[in-house]
């Protein structure tokens, strides 16, 4: 196989229509993508494309990110005292039996009711022992303390650490 000037011609508008080079291959049937890569190395093609195609693949996923999440945070004002951090929400509902349930020691608990801690310590801890959520170690209401439902923030922290990790893999 040989690169007439006719395929580089084709090679050339199907890479800028944005066919994959996997699919460029395909469309010869007699190249191999790495070929169809090597190729477009030495034309200098290779890299005029990729840099800003490669974002848009997460279009279809996540169409809010390409413009305000990518945005810097506004700086948080500045107050005259330190805020205090936020208390943890474990700490505030451990040793706090919910109304209507009845702890008993962690060791007695059986399958089925709730592992949450509501007072004790060591062996004497106590669980609260109300009935679990399907598929939970815990009831509703610890289950939401234990796993609090993601905020849009944290979606969008873990969405960005996404869109960092496939920026490495395109460059
Ligand atoms: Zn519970």
């Amino acid at each position: 196989m040989t690169w007439t000037d006719a395929r580089i011609a084709q090679l050339t508008r199907l890479w800028a229509e944005g066919v994959s080079a996997s699919g460029i291959a395909e469309a010869f049937g007699d190249v191999s993508r790495s070929a169809v890569l090597g190729k477009l190395h030495r034309l200098r093609l290779s890299g005029a494309r990729e840099a800003p195609a490669a974002p848009r693949r997460y279009d279809g996923e996540c169409p809010a990110v390409a413009g305000p999440l990518r945005a810097p945070p506004s700086p948080p004002a500045l107050a005259t005292t330190p805020p205090e951090p936020p208390r943890s929400p474990w700490r505030e509902a451990a040793f706090a039996p919910l109304p209507g349930t009845i702890a008993r020691p962690w060791l007695s608990r059986e399958a089925g009711e709730c592992a949450f801690p509501v007072g004790g310590d060591g062996e004497a801890l106590l669980s609260c022992c109300a009935v679990v959520k399907p598929r939970s170690a815990y009831c509703p209401a610890h289950h939401a303390i234990a796993f609090p439902p993601q905020t849009p923030a944290a979606r969008a922290a873990d969405q960005r650490r996404l869109e960092e990790a496939a920026d490495r893999w395109a460059a």
